[in-house]
């Protein structure tokens, strides 16, 4: 059979869209024959062709969107090897292009090579129909972790092959993440590879092309803006000595109990005396310039300092940070405006900017987006279960540095409505799911279904979708909460089970079963509810213990399992998704072992075997290093042991 893709102009995403469909189309089928033609416009003499791009004529067959080059629509009509796959803009065409070989049983389980299943079978008809659009505009993924340029190109790949749309590079020079990679300094079986700035930002061009060639919405830097006009470090958390600081530099820092200096050392961490206006104008000015420097940014994140109960409390500064933080806002507008830039500026709702002006308000809504970041939510609610009217409780009242971020879902809400009250014309939520809270679940499955349900409820919140701050590797054990994620921010409508045994019969073949009951069995047993609270109350020790010993159990006997099925499985992809599985049951039964003999012995006992723990996986970061992020999930254990075995006088239980 033979296929001519008829390619709509010269836009890298279409163009990309027409290669990775001539590509897959010969790897499902060698003997299909695959040809790309050029077109300025559509041809209606042209026939027996697929079209690949946009054109008003195609065009017609769209759902209607808000933005067109925003907001993301796919049509694909494809019959008897004839039709065309179209979207929105360049980045919906490759969105259209990825789901029509995913209709053709393409899938991509995890970022990389090893996530890919591409089936293989003789091509004898090509029909394909689909007409959808996303539910949300913002579905995006923000760097974190210790992460090699691989790991996040094979992350920006995984994007629109997943129907998400955007990406986030932190900092100016997102140097933080990429020096914890190279250096592996936790890691004593790697070799340090040490990167220099200069390295940094060769690695940010080369991921600024990846995302430009997708036309992906670019986000980047948030924080570094109460450091970088300073001339200190804004690309990490890195601690500066005071003797650094000089004395016109000191005189912008924000005054904290009596002294103006960094706070905790961490200029990262330092907000600045706001309420001077030449310190706003140093401030928006070097915003400004930045974007009028960097173009292909769609998104600026100006953030002020990270942390909180860390303002300004010298006479001057008076007002609520909000209040400047507004003020700012509009500053920098205005001279966006002047300067004929486009940028949105997204602003940062959270820690101490939880808190709404009093007095200040947006000039130019449609300027700005608002970003929520509750990042001290509590994961055992799910925003699906907050009546967003009734359970929307007040605000606690703003007090200068002596602040309680919030827990309860309820008043995260309750800042979040008193924002919106502002008008920004845009809006997404920025959540951690995948940044900590995952590796509180062995088996993934509440993590997987919590992000269903919330990235389900955006809407209910007036927010039009997610950028998600996350572990470049988060894929231990699966992909699954990944993939939920996307599904729910794309569609939403299909039942959870459906996307859940959908996942796990691409990620393990026929027998996903096992796998899934593994699982399952994990999350249940080593209950993440239970792990998340603080302080944990609803288990007695005994019932831990034996909940601990029975996971270990059922890992011991699950793992030679996955290795038997990892031997016998024919696709390299699935043969990988076992062999994940079968290091994770080694894993489970170490951190079983180590919580139970915290249980019985006391923490000191346990210590031995909680840095086994971490060496075995430092150890196997060479070969798994795509699925995990060892630091992370080391510190993680620390926490499930000791929310599992809390020391006796903390234990909150009442035995009987
Ligand atoms: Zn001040």
């Amino acid at each position: 059979m033979q296929v001519v893709l008829a390619r709509i102009g010269v836009e890298p995403a279409v163009r990309l869209a027409a290669d990775e469909l001539s590509q897959y189309l010969q790897r499902i089928d060698p003997d299909l024959s695959v040809e790309i033609r050029v077109y300025s416009a559509f041809d209606r003499t042209a026939t027996r062709v697929i079209w690949v791009g946009r054109c008003p004529e195609l065009g017609q067959n769209l759902p209607e969107v808000s933005d067109p080059e925003l907001d993301d629509a796919i049509c694909i009509r494809v019959e008897d090897g004839a039709g065309f796959i179209t979207g929105t803009n360049p980045r919906a065409v490759l969105i259209s292009a990825y789901r029509f070989l995913r209709e053709l049983g393409c899938a991509w389980i995890r970022p990389g090579d090893d996530g890919e299943l591409v089936p293989s079978y003789p091509i004898r008809a090509l029909n394909v129909a689909v007409r959808e659009k996303a539910r949300v505009r913002h579905r995006a993924v923000c760097i974190e972790g210790a992460c090699s340029l691989q790991h996040v190109r094979d992350m920006i790949h995984w994007l629109p092959r997943a129907a998400m749309n955007g990406y986030f590079i932190q900092f100016s020079r997102p140097f933080y993440f990429f020096d914890r990679w190279y250096r592996h300094e936790s890691n004593p079986y790697l070799e340090a590879q040490p990167v220099t700035r200069e390295d940094v930002d060769a690695i940010t061009a080369a991921l600024t092309e990846e995302i430009s060639q997708r036309d992906l919405l670019f986000h980047q830097v948030g924080h570094g803006w109460t450091c970088a006009p300073l001339g200190f470090p804004a690309d990490g958390w890195q601690e500066l000595p005071d003797e650094a600081i000089g004395e016109q530099a000191r005189r912008a820092l924000a005054e904290v109990g009596g002294r103006r200096g960094f706070f905790g050392n961490i200029p990262l961490n330092t907000n600045l005396c706001t309420s001077s206006k030449d310190v706003r104008e140093l401030v928006t000015g070097t915003i400004a310039d930045w974007c009028a420097a960097h173009p292909a940014v769609r998104f600026l994140h100006f953030w002020l300092a990270d942390g909180f109960n860390n303002t300004c409390e010298c006479p001057a500064c008076i007002e609520r940070p909000s209040d400047y933080y507004v003020q700012m806002l509009n500053e920098l507008d205005e001279k966006l405006s002047a300067r004929g830039l486009p940028t949105r500026i997204v602003f940062l709702v959270y820690c101490d900017l939880l808190w709404p002006p009093c007095s200040q308000t947006l000039k130019n809504p449609d300027r700005f987006v608002l970003m929520f970041a509750p990042i001290s939510r509590d994961y055992n609610r799910s925003y699906a279960d907050m009546d967003p009217a009734a359970e929307t409780c007040g605000i606690p009242p703003y007090r200068r540095n002596r602040n309680e971020q919030p827990k309860e879902l309820g008043t995260c809400l309750a800042f979040l409505r008193a924002w919106q009250k502002l008008g920004a014309k845009d809006s997404f939520l920025f959540d951690y799911h995948l940044m900590w809270d995952h590796l509180k679940d062995p088996g993934y499955e509440d993590s997987a279904l919590l992000l269903y349900r919330d990235m389900n409820s955006l809407d209910r919140l007036d927010l039009n979708g997610m950028v998600s701050c996350q572990l470049t590797r988060c894929s231990f054990p699966t992909g699954l909460p990944m993939r939920a994620m996307a599904e729910a921010l794309w569609d939403g409508t299909k039942p959870y089970e459906d996307v859940r045994r959908r996942y796990y019969q691409e990620a393990f073949g026929s027998s996903w079963e096992t796998a899934a009951g593994y699982l399952s069995r994990m999350t249940e047993l080593l209950d993440p509810r239970y792990t998340r609270m603080e302080p944990p109350a609803p288990y007695p020790e005994a019932e831990r213990l034996a909940r601990v010993r029975e996971a270990g159990a059922a890992a011991a006997a699950f793992g030679p399992e996955a290795q038997l099925l990892a031997k016998t499985e024919s696709d390299s992809t699935r043969r990988r998704s076992w062999e994940i599985l079968a290091l994770h049951a080694k894993y489970i039964v170490g951190l079983a072992s180590c919580t139970e003999t915290r249980i019985l012995e006391g923490p000191a006992a346990a210590e031995g075997k909680i840095s086994a723990l971490t060496d075995f996986l430092m150890q196997n970061e060479v070969t798994f290093q795509s699925v995990y992020d060892p630091d992370q999930v080391c510190a993680r254990i620390c926490e499930i042991v000791s929310a599992w075995a809390p020391d006796k006088d903390l234990s909150q239980e009442g035995e009987t």
